[in-house]
């Protein structure tokens, strides 16, 4: 049995980019653990398999880590006070350190201070002082590599506790005995061990702040939810906690209210300002038998529904999920700088032992003070911090700025692809049209009436489920006209419906089924032809192996099509339209909204073959449809967008599903996904360049030449601040804004 829903755990102790690999690799290992994913940018890690929690939380803990289950929807004021007091205590432990830090560096800097032989006992004070800042401001540092060591791990805290350690040990030794070393050599560090420490607690406040502006996104989502609903009972309405609406309950909704949870008018009519979850500035009119959704705004009036989903199943619950995971998810490129990281601190570790031994060895006296310095500089300046948090911080602004845009974006690779795309495949219905098609032709044979052949072929369309269908039905509804029922019904997909009423065999469909039953279709050809060039579709009747005419609709193009499609353009994209309509009526379809190449008369089943030739051709495809009947094309296309249409979402099905109805929602999702793909090459760009300069700076590759060696103070400061520059680069992604013209 696998669990369908993942488990989420909070992860504790994680310092750095290397603690990622640990962690995952330590999930990974339990048995019955499908995948283990973990972001460092949250500190979440999402399990999925058959497994329990507390056997992962053990695993996390035994590999030298803090573990705890996330259940639920978490409560954002719990954790955003709990990020708050965290934020303060690390700042107090900045400013503590650097209360003794910088005054004993500055007047280190303007020669003030006595010198170590003969002030012996004030060093030795200064020692003792700067061990308790170690202890109150850096313990963390000390405790996070004992049990990383313990774990036969190494990590961020192993570094900082090493660089740190040894610059306070070796310091202590000399004052208590000087003769140790050299006179040349009779230097101490303590002011460097001590604003390193200050320097990086700082930075990791300041990574803290900016790091809880990117998950704000799903916080906007969890705050939507209604608190309180009204329900009826027995006739009496009554507040209560939304928690305990029941299914199928009756709730009263008044104007200005937010809906409680998903459902459906059965009393009343209003407008419903949906904004929050589709980005569909207007509000949308509902009446009796429209289906409303959770947290969207009710407007004007005042009405009755019906719950139909509730608790984790409401369609809020199920995107917040899904951008959740999504936020968690990695893309390739993801993954690949994760395993890179997972191996840079032992790298370090290793490069920081050669530059010991090459300074021992090689260097000019006293040899023992450039041995410290340059190693303790090269292990403060490497950790890789800023590597681990550039792909996932920027993925989690990137999604959380789609979801705003009523987009849902499976994973960080449909993000990352989504980027690349060259080709965009438009299914027509419902995609580029509204799908919402109605009867404007009725042509009929002299044995026909208008009414007569509408009703016969609405009795045969009560059993289907296509969109044409329901235009016919509707149609002879309004007319008042009298269904029949049939018999031997039966839909054959890409041409029509066939079924039989009082003995009479109807065909009811395009040229093509009329053809595949042998039926001279001669008389309306004329027409047909006219209505298609209409951007109409006809369809053939036939009565008993004879034609009684067509009945023609029109699927209008939704009013923002063709801006969209320019858009696409705009964006360099190619657009093709793909459809089982006739072709003359996608032509004309084609001509008023702009695209650049038709496919029709495609059956549903060869939509993905069509896909694949496309990409055969060397394009980066995505494919645009409904998510119900595209699904192989969806599939098959490097990016499958679903499109809703505000409260239809079929969430599961896609790469990407877009809740508002609109091709702009395609075009939004490329915009997106650029952005997102380019900070994230900024972020990996700065980070590795940090650390390419940095190290060998460090180690003293410029000294032979120039006599420049990195002071370890000025290390620990760029060490804080990479991190810092990368969620503010990310955070940038945040103000990024798509304009429609
Ligand atoms: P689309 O790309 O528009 O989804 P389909 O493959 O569903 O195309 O349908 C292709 C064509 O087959 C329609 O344009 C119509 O002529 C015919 N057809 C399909 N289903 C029906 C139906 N239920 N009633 C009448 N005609 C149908
Ligand atoms: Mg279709």
């Amino acid at each position: 049995m696998s669990n369908s829903q993942p488990i989420r755990l909070s992860i504790g102790s994680m310092s750095c980019a290397g603690c990622v690999a640990s962690v995952e690799k330590a999930l990974n290992a339990v048995p019955g653990v499908d995948l283990a994913t973990v972001n460092f940018a949250e500190h979440t890690a999402e399990v999925r398999g058959s497994v329990d929690a507390a056997t992962l939380c053990k695993a996390v803990v035994d590999a030298g880590y803090e573990a705890a289950e996330l259940r639920g929807q978490e409560n954002i004021e719990d954790k955003q006070a709990a990020e708050l007091a965290q934020y303060r205590k690390l700042l107090i432990k900045s400013f503590v350190a650097a209360s003794v830090g910088v005054p004993l560096f500055i007047s280190g800097l303007l020669g003030k201070m006595p010198g170590l032989l003969e002030q012996r006992p004030f060093w030795f004070i200064i020692g003792v002082l700067s061990l308790f800042v170690l202890v109150y401001s850096g313990g963390s540092f000390f405790v996070g590599a004992w049990k990383s060591m313990r774990a036969r791990n190494a990590n961020m805290d192993t570094l900082v506790a090493l660089g740190t350690g040894s610059a306070w040990l070796f310091s202590m030794l000399i004052t208590i005995k000087p003769s140790l070393v050299p006179i040349s050599a009779q230097h101490v560090y303590f002011e460097a061990a001590v604003i390193i420490i200050s320097l990086i607690n700082f930075g990791s406040a300041l990574e803290m702040r900016a790091r809880g502006k990117t998950s704000q996104a799903i916080q906007r989502l969890i705050g939507l939810q209604a608190k309180t609903a009204r329900v009826i009972r027995d006739g009496v309405e009554v507040d209560v906690p939304i928690e305990e609406v029941g299914l199928n309950e009756t709730l009263r909704v008044r104007p200005g209210e937010k809906l409680p949870v998903d459902g459906v008018i059965i009393e009343g009519h209003s407008s419903i300002d949906e904004a929050m979850l589709t980005g569909e500035p207007l509000p949308v009119q509902k009446a009796v038998g429209d289906k409303v959704v959770g947290s969207t705004l009710n407007k004007s009036g005042s009405f009755i529904m019906q719950a139909t989903n509730i608790g984790s199943n409401t369609m809020l619950a199920k995107i917040i999920d899904m951008v959740r995971s999504a936020q968690n998810s990695k893309p390739a490129i993801g993954r690949l700088v994760d395993k890179i990281a997972g191996i840079f601190v032992p790298v370090v570790l290793v490069i920081a032992v050669v530059t010991c031994l090459v300074w021992y060895l090689f260097g000019p006296e006293p040899k023992i003070s450039y041995m410290l310095l340059t190693t303790m500089t090269v292990l403060i300046i490497a950790c890789p911090c800023a590597l681990g948090l550039a792909t996932p911080i920027s993925i989690m602004v990137g999604v959380g700025k789609a979801a705003e845009y009523g987009i849902l974006i499976r994973n960080g690779d449909a993000l990352q692809q989504a980027g690349k795309l060259t080709t965009v495949v438009l299914d027509k219905t419902g995609t580029v049209t509204t799908g919402r098609p109605e009867v404007t032709d009725i042509l009929t044979t002299q044995a026909w009436q208008d009414d007569a052949l509408l009703a016969l072929v609405a009795s045969v369309e009560q059993g289907s489920e296509h969109p044409l269908a329901e235009a016919i039905v509707e149609s002879a509804r309004s007319r008042n006209l009298q269904v029949e029922s049939v018999s031997d019904f039966e839909a054959i997909v890409g041409h029509g419906v066939k079924a039989t009423i009082t003995n009479k065999i109807i065909l009811f469909g395009n040229q093509r089924l009329m053809k595949a039953h042998d039926i001279d279709v001669q008389e309306f050809i004329t027409s047909a032809n006219k209505l298609a060039e209409q951007a109409r579709t006809p369809m053939f009747v036939a009565v008993d192996g004879q034609l009684a005419g067509i009945v023609a609709v029109s699927d209008p193009v939704k009013v923002d099509s063709a801006e969209a499609i320019a858009q696409l353009h705009k964006l360099g994209l190619k657009v093709v339209m793909l459809t089982g309509d006739n072709a003359a009526t996608a032509n004309a379809v084609a001509a008023q909204v702009g695209v650049d190449q038709v496919i029709a008369e495609v059956l549903p089943s060869d939509k993905a073959e069509q896909v694949k030739l496309l990409q055969e051709s060397g394009e980066i495809v995505a494919m645009v449809g409904d998510g119900i009947n595209d699904a192989p094309a969806l599939a098959q296309a490097d990016v499958g967008f679903a499109m809703g249409s505000g409260t239809d979402v079929a969430i599961e099905s896609a790469d990407v599903t877009l809740i508002r109805g609109s091709l702009y929602s395609v075009s939004d999702s490329i915009i997106i996904s650029r952005a997102a793909v380019r900070n994230i090459w900024q972020n990996l760009f700065g980070a590795f360049i940090y650390n390419s300069l940095g190290i060998p700076l460090a180690a003293g590759v410029l000294f032979p030449a120039t006599g420049l060696l990195l002071n370890p103070v000025i290390a620990g400061a760029a060490m804080a601040m990479s991190s810092v520059t990368v969620v503010t680069n990310a955070n940038r992604l945040r103000l990024l804004k798509i304009k429609h013209d």
